[in-house]
């Protein structure tokens, strides 16, 4: 899942890459990635923040700032970003999702920070139940939601911590340089 995101700001000419088989991934509430971007971003997909596209679908890709070549820049393996705060959700179309390679964005935009990368966050109601045959349907109902809650809140303590950014992706963000695409478009 990832359980919080925060959004944060991208700046034109950023580097960052996709992250390899995000698949598994389990969604926030539910939400197509591309949802959660809108929710908590407050912005309205149109163009692929890669290719510039504004017609393909958009979905939300998960990714990982800079080349991967300084001391500090994430690595694009889903094993090794399991439960960690490296990956981000930004709007890329479904065919630049599926691409490897170092991109630059070709647009100032928000990403939104994902926390605890890959860790489900739905408390399998399913699972308690089979676990609990003694307990009657409003036994089971109560009992759900107060575990529920008990899950939130461990959920909360262990991931909430995680939520300031890495110094490295930090860094990243900081200091994006405009693409060369618009350098020579662009005085300064
Ligand atoms: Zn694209």
């Amino acid at each position: 899942m990832s359980v919080y995101g925060d959004a944060c700001d991208m700046k034109k000419g950023t580097v960052f890459r996709n992250v390899n088989d995000s698949t598994g991934d389990p969604p926030i509430n539910g939400w197509g990635w591309i949802e959660l971007w809108e929710n908590k971003t407050g912005l309205k997909r149109g163009k692929c923040c890669v290719c510039g596209d504004d017609t393909a679908l958009m979905v939300g890709g998960h990714i990982v700032l800079g080349s991967g070549n300084s001391y500090g820049d994430a690595s694009t393996k889903t094993s090794s970003l399991f439960g960690g705060n490296r990956v981000f959700i930004a709007p890329i179309c479904s065919s630049c999702n599926g691409k490897a390679g170092i991109f630059r964005s070709v647009f100032s935009t928000r990403i939104v920070h994902l926390c605890g990368y890959g860790v489900d966050s739905r408390f399998d109601e399913g699972k308690y139940s089979y676990a609990h045959p003694e307990l009657s349907l409003d036994e089971l109902r109560t009992a759900i939601a107060r575990e529920q809650v008990a899950y939130d809140g461990y959920l909360y303590q262990t991931y909430n911590k995680q939520r300031a950014l890495h110094g490295r992706d930090q860094q990243i963000l900081d200091m994006a340089v405009p693409s060369l695409a618009s350098v020579s478009s662009r005085r300064y």
